[in-house]
């Protein structure tokens, strides 16, 4: 897919500024696509997948946040293939002309020429000079704390870090922020790698076969968690998963006889290499592809032969078979230098899981290919496509979208069931007070309704569920989407496509036209749509849409930041909606346990119940959730109505927080208060709650 039919996705992250505020006009002039402009706080490494987007632009700051936005800005580069760095610092904000030279740069990143030397990637270098500078600080001493060594490596703030600790019992630290998606596996074999000066085994590492089986016995392997790697003369390798153990190198000397050189292993590697080398049996995975030679010639004839060889067709129906068994809602390919990759989200977090041999790279993909039409011949530019499949007699529509990346394409296919998309309020976790208000808000005759969050807090199923409850013989309701994501019977949907000129603004002054009673805007992204919707419900429709902010009062300031007058905001807004998604409990198998009195009393947890003793769950884990004690998501929400102490202090030009504390006092349920409720309900856990409210002022 070319320049042509589809112009580059571009998210912006960015502190609001006058820089910003040039940045998107040029890029609108451009006719770029914006997908979404965030700002650093918003930004969250793990929320923004590469393949929603083409690039992401990203303001730094130069002055003492610097070390943190280094850090930002590795997790970026792990994410999305095009990074473009922007720089806010004196001087190259007053280097004139540098909107053309970006706009230049970014048409040559998604055009066929080769790209030509150009003079003004002066913040890119700048950026490599930081990360080198950066590596040669990186020296630690050791024996430092791991949590600290893992704030350090990861973008972690001290407050997260803090609050993990607190939810530290007699587990490692590790583990928690493993738990909470703050880090991955690879990350904890890094610190720990630093901590005790060790290296990380790499997977090519693991033998073939069982290394002094004779000697050592399997017992005392598995239940240390060690594989012996290697023999060299008078020094044996291992890897292992506890480095900081001394008895574990101890033994193994006294057993041996031998020099012990420890080597930390990646949790789901060592598993694997684990579960191979010592394991019951095959896996169905292995048996696959034992009987599939591959090579390393590709051209386009070749990779055809390969991809319709009957292991490779069963290999990827197993992974998407695998997928939806496990309630995924995207698949990750990714090939590395000597792995290819492949990951579940479920439930909101990325999972390892047992993936083909990096030898099957090429054929894995252009099979994927194939299966969404996408040409295999072309591995240089993005494409997308969609895979229409039958998995256990259920329809599952995948959506599949290809990235090129340094070692092969990456590709990322979104599991859509066609049967788990209407849903209903119950069903998504609203209940009490907020859904009450939610509802009435909901079914005012005109006037604007608002849900907040950031990415991936389930924005658009909750704006679905309530088209769905309004959609009724008589009433004509129309959606401006970017994209559209479910198709609603009875409802006109319209997509945008702002390479034609068919932007949200564009989109919104044409259908006013069209008389509807109900309006959905996917996402109010700029100053025109969100005065076009402003219009729109002064004069008598009903507005959904959706803002990207934290919390309910600040989409009242975000509002007229973007210049809607304060007298129409109040005039227009009923009701804000700002949410977030929590790993629902699964019900067979949680564990209601007696709170600690340390957390009932700093979580205040007596206020949510009667009963003298406060009960929260645990998850434990069965055959039925896959091993992981949760099974689904809630949501937790915050109901804000708009009311006249709100209306006075919006037109005082109050703050959010101003506003936030008025509310409060009005009786607003904060988003931990809904939380906490569910946890007592044993709907979900203090853990997942924190997890998603941390960065909510209460
Ligand atoms: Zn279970």
């Amino acid at each position: 897919m070319s320049i042509e039919s589809r112009s580059p996705r571009i998210v912006i992250v960015s502190d609001p500024g006058e820089l910003r505020d040039q940045l998107q006009d040029v890029l609108l002039t451009e006719q770029f696509d914006i997908v979404s402009v965030i700002t650093l706080d918003e930004y969250q490494p793990h929320s923004l997948t590469a393949q929603d987007t083409d690039m992401l632009l990203v303001d730094l700051h130069e002055s003492e946040d610097a070390e943190l936005d280094l850090d930002l800005v590795d997790a970026l580069m792990e994410e999305t293939e095009i990074a473009v760095l922007f720089h806010d610092s004196a001087s190259n904000l007053v280097v004139t002309g540098w909107q053309q030279k970006l706009v230049k740069k970014i048409q040559q990143l998604f055009s066929k020429q080769p790209p030509k030397p150009l003079e003004s990637l002066s913040a890119e270098a700048k950026t490599v000079q930081f990360k080198q500078e950066k590596i040669g600080f990186k020296s630690v001493p050791i024996n430092q704390k791991i949590g600290e060594l893992l704030r350090d490596i990861v973008n972690l703030s001290q407050a997260d870090l803090d609050q993990s600790l607190s939810l530290q019992s007699d587990e490692k630290i590790g583990q928690v922020l493993l738990v909470q998606d703050y880090i991955t596996e690879k990350d904890l074999a890094q610190a720990l790698a630093l901590q005790q000066g060790l290296t990380i085994a790499k997977p090519s590492q693991y033998p073939v076969d069982p290394v002094m089986e004779e000697d050592i016995s399997k017992k005392f392997l598995t239940e240390n968690n060690v594989i012996p790697l290697a023999v060299n003369g008078e020094v044996l390798t291992i890897a292992s998963l506890s480095p900081e153990d001394s008895f574990i190198r101890d033994s193994l000397v006294m057993l041996t006889g031998m020099n012990v050189v420890v080597k930390v292993g990646v949790t789901s590697e060592f598993s694997a290499a684990h579960e191979r080398l010592y394991g019951a049996g095959q896996s169905m995975m292995d048996q696959i592809v034992d009987d599939f030679d591959g090579d390393a010639e590709d051209d386009v004839e070749h990779l055809m032969d390969m991809a319709s060889e009957a292991p490779i067709i069963r290999l990827v129906s197993l992974i998407t078979q695998k997928a939806v068994e496990a309630r995924a809602s995207d698949i990750h390919i990714e090939p590395f230098e000597n792995e290819l990759k492949v990951r579940y989200r479920i439930d909101g977090v990325l999972q390892d899981v047992e993936s083909p041999p990096s030898y099957s790279t090429a054929a894995v993909i252009s099979r994927i290919k194939i299966m969404a039409k996408l040409n295999i011949a072309e591995r240089r530019l993005p494409q997308d496509g969609r895979v229409k499949l039958r998995v256990d007699g259920k329809e599952v529509d995948l959506r599949v979208s290809t990235v090129p990346t340094m070692y092969g394409e990456s590709v990322v296919m979104r599991i859509l069931l066609n049967d788990s998309v209407l849903m209903d309020f119950d069903t998504l976790g609203f209940d009490g007070e907020p859904r009450e208000q939610f509802i009435k808000v909901l079914m005012q005759p005109n006037g604007i309704l608002l849900v907040t969050g950031p990415t991936g807090s389930g924005k658009t199923t909750t704006l679905y569920t309530a088209l769905n409850k309004l959609n009724v013989p008589g009433r004509k309701i129309i959606t401006v989407e970017d994209p559209v994501e479910y198709q609603l019977e009875g409802v006109n949907q319209i997509q945008v496509k702002s390479s034609i000129g068919l932007t949200f603004s564009n989109a919104l002054r044409s259908i006013v036209r069209q008389d509807p009673d109900i309006i959905m805007i996917g996402e109010m992204r700029d100053a025109e749509t969100a005065q076009i919707a402003v219009q729109s419900a002064l004069t008598g429709h009903m507005v959904l849409s959706t803002l990207h902010t934290n919390d309910a009062p600040s989409s009242l300031t975000r509002l007229m930041d973007m210049g809607v007058e304060d007298y129409l905001v109040t005039s227009s807004v009923n009701g804000v909606l700002a949410q977030r998604l929590v790993r629902r409990l699964c019900p067979h198998c949680r564990e209601k346990v007696v709170a600690p009195p340390e957390v009932v009393t700093e979580l205040k947890l007596s206020q949510y119940t009667d009963d003298e003793q406060v009960r929260i769950y645990k998850p434990k884990g069965c055959e039925r959730c896959g091993k992981s004690g949760y099974k689904g998501r809630s949501v937790v929400v915050q109901m804000m109505t708009m009311t006249d102490t709100i209306r006075r202090m919006v037109m005082k030009h109050e703050d959010a927080t101003a506003i936030n504390h008025a509310a409060l006092k009005e009786g607003m349920a904060t988003l931990l208060d809904d939380g906490l409720r569910k946890c007592l309900q044993g709907v979900t856990t203090i853990e997942e709650v924190m997890r998603v409210t941390h960065d909510v002022s209460q």
